[in-house]
């Protein structure tokens, strides 16, 4: 099960601590990364973190 931030109202994959707006997009990246040692690139570019980290650039 991915953890649910209430006050932020987001889900987080419990593996990478990456957040996602969407719980299925969490689940995809927490089930992904418990079974694999590395990041998927093309789940992780949907986490907030790397949402937000474009949008600053
Ligand atoms: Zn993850």
């Amino acid at each position: 099960m991915v953890y649910f931030d209430k006050e932020k109202r987001l889900y987080m994959c419990e593996v990478c601590k990456l957040h996602y707006t969407k719980k299925e997009d969490a689940e995809k990246c927490q089930k992904w990364c418990s079974s694999h040692d590395s990041c998927n690139l093309s789940i992780a570019r949907r986490s907030v973190e790397a949402v937000s980290r474009r949008s600053h650039i």
